[in-house]
């Protein structure tokens, strides 16, 4: 039988954060070996999920190495990143030789000493493996795409979507890939193109230029059948890597002219677009006015600064403070404030209560705001989402947000919890006793993903430029390991 080793290591890692990822993190999140990677994966609507559906249905034999996921955060830990990789490699060794490598990584993943992890990985994956095995992974479509991560795998599958909300297909069409290599004599040949281009998180929506142009042709180039995959990343300008920034990565059955062709094609079609990365979303004042003075509601503000899925603390309070200023009323924030909970459940459901909530983890995200209110509930800060939701799609359906508080001052309601929970899905608060439908405004920390759910009840969508470790405006960050020259950090490129 054919046997393939799957697995995956995924960390989207901020690099201006302050905090540092540790192996803690990833147990909190996902963190399996053996055979239960199968046993929790298996069924997942995650790339991993898509992946082990895919090789059953031809035939294969997966064998589990090691699957790791934690929610994006800090740079991770050097002593973190070796225990996985070695754990996933020590696990590959004992298991030679195997038909084939099918695996689920990110492609903006940073270690203490390791700008290119992905890269890193591979390449030490394709020492165990020799060359003659294939190496099929998926990537996240906010991953920086490298050199090596190019030399040591044979086809990289990156989701089409962001919100991600293929990411099982294309963990089935990786399989799918897999496959044809091995049955049918597939020579996957590809080739990149990287323009000097990077795009906010904000940007990175696929609905929108410069990413959507790129897609409509590649959906066309996807048609032709020397063409095996075109993968688009919009990249994570967060990770500030030489890498950083768009690519497209075009994979032919051994045509390596028209892969650069393509490939090339694709980024001129980003750089013809790259106005787009100017973008910033509304003023703080400007989106509160429009909020509040919105006929119906609800009315979404993305807190874009404080985007959760980008590696923020999720506990910033600038929306919160003008929300309380402007005496808004049927309004919801939720702030991650692991302390404020514990004092709003030492004081207890229906007591009143006086603290500073938020603002506590770096100097990014607003000042601590004095919070005078009731507590209204007590949680556990357990849920299940909902239908199909972005982060579902990357780490299931399962949320444990720590646990809650709901306390509201006035007519806003601050849930807080312990755990910074990205804002996918209405479960979150409705399962906190806040209707999302019944509110007039609603603050997501969140830049695109929130739109897969949030999107279908909103009256309006307003992206606010807050301020944040993911903040829309990249000339706040200072950038060391960045190629330059870059649009829009740049100016007079050309290309
Ligand atoms: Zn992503």
């Amino acid at each position: 039988m054919v046997k393939i080793a799957i697995g995956g290591i995924i960390h989207e890692t901020n690099t201006f954060a302050p905090d540092r990822t540790g192996i803690e993190a990833f147990a909190q999140q996902s963190l399996c070996e053996g055979d239960a990677v199968l046993q929790r994966m298996r069924d997942t609507p995650t790339s991993l999920g898509g992946s082990i559906e895919g090789l059953a249905q031809a035939g294969y034999l997966p064998v589990p190495l090691l699957y790791a996921a934690a929610t994006p955060s800090g740079t991770v830990t050097r002593d973190a990143y070796e225990a996985l990789v070695g754990n996933l490699l020590a696990r590959l060794r004992a298991l030679q030789p195997v038909d084939g490598v099918l695996l689920s990584l990110h492609g903006a993943m940073v270690a203490e000493g390791i700008d290119d992890c992905e890269g890193d990985i591979l390449a030490r994956i394709r020492a165990v493996v020799g060359s003659g095995c294939p190496i099929v992974s998926t990537l996240d479509m906010h991953g920086n795409v490298s050199p090596a991560m190019l030399a040591n795998s044979d086809t990289l599958v990156a989701f089409d979507q962001n919100p991600h909300l293929d990411t099982y297909e294309r963990g089935f069409e990786a399989a799918a890939i897999l496959r044809r290599i091995i049955d049918s004599g597939l020579r996957p040949t590809a080739a990149y193109a990287h323009p000097p281009l990077l795009l906010s998180a904000l940007t990175t929506w696929t609905e929108q230029p410069p990413l959507r142009p790129m897609h409509e042709r590649a959906q066309e180039m996807e048609r032709d059948p020397r063409v095996v995959n075109v993968s688009i990343l919009g990249g994570f300008a967060y990770a500030d890597t030489p890498f950083s920034g768009v690519s497209a990565i075009v994979t032919t059955d051994k045509n390596p002219v028209l892969a650069g062709a393509f490939a090339r094609e694709l980024a001129q079609i980003a750089w013809d677009h790259r106005t787009a990365a100017g973008y910033k979303g509304l003023a703080v004042d400007d989106a509160m006015r429009r909020a509040l003075n919105a006929p119906r509601g609800p009315v979404v503000l993305a807190d874009v600064g404080d985007n959760i899925g980008g590696g923020t603390p999720g506990d910033g309070t600038v929306l919160l403070q003008a929300l309380i200023d402007a005496g808004a009323h049927d309004a919801v924030v939720v702030i991650t404030d692991p302390e404020a909970v514990a004092h709003a459940v030492q004081v207890g459901t229906g007591a009143q209560i006086e603290m500073l909530v938020g603002g506590k983890c770096d100097t990014w995200h607003g000042k601590s705001v004095w919070l005078i209110g009731v507590v209204e509930r007590l949680t556990d800060g357990r849920y299940c989402v909902e239908g199909k939701d972005h982060f579902a799609q990357l780490y299931g359906r399962d949320v444990n947000m720590g646990r809650c508080a709901v306390v509201r001052c006035g007519g806003v309601r601050v849930l807080l919890n312990e755990r910074k929970t990205p804002p996918g899905n209405l479960a979150q608060l409705r399962s906190q006793g806040i209707a999302p439908e019944a509110q007039r405004i609603i603050v997501v920390k969140s830049a695109v993903a929130f739109r897969g759910s949030y999107g279908p009840i909103a009256a309006e969508i307003y992206e606010v430029d807050t301020p944040g470790l993911c903040g829309a405006d990249l000339s706040r960050f200072t950038y060391q390991k960045l190629a330059r020259p870059i649009y829009p950090l740049d100016s007079g490129i050309i290309y």
